[in-house]
Order: structure tokens, then C-alpha cells, then sequence
């Protein structure tokens, strides 16, 4: 039995951060956040890869564009062909 196999090696191997540091040229390796493919260091929570895996992710003001535009919809709906 090789030691690789063991299962507890896989439960330890969190994913890591992607991005290569640019002080050493090497790659990261910390934790990456979860959620994410790279570390807090590296952009995770940063902003501009925010989406739905975005642990702060608010959608309030979308929801709110929504549902004006389902309201705006639904108005021409109800207009129908007819006026
Ligand atoms: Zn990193």
C-alpha cells in the first residue's frame, strides 16, 4: 500500500491559489478562498471576479432593477394588442 493512497491525503488537499506570486515567480500555493481559484492575496473578495460564488455577493440592487423591469414588462402585457 503506497502512502498516496491514503484518503486522509485527500481530504487535506484544499484547493490552492492559481496565481503565481510576482515577488518570487513562483506559484502561490496559500488556501484558496472558497469559492474562488485564488488566495485573499491574490484578488478573492477583491471585487472584479465577484459573481455568485462571491461570498459578499448582493444582489439587492439587481433584484431591485429586476423587478422594475418586470413590472415595466408586465404593464405592456397587460396593454396587449388591442390599445
Ligand atoms: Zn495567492
Amino acid at each position: 500500500m503506497k502512502s498516496d493512497d491514503n484518503p486522509m491525503h485527500k481530504a487535506h488537499a484544499a484547493p490552492r491559489c492559481t496565481a503565481t506570486s510576482k515577488r518570487t515567480g513562483e506559484p502561490c500555493k496559500a488556501p484558496a478562498v472558497k469559492g474562488w481559484t485564488v488566495c485573499r492575496m491574490h484578488g478573492a473578495r477583491g471585487g472584479h471576479t465577484s459573481g455568485r460564488s462571491h461570498p459578499a455577493w448582493k444582489h439587492g440592487m439587481r433584484a431591485q432593477e429586476w423587478i422594475e423591469m418586470r413590472k415595466a414588462i408586465n404593464e405592456l402585457v397587460r396593454m396587449g394588442p388591442e390599445h
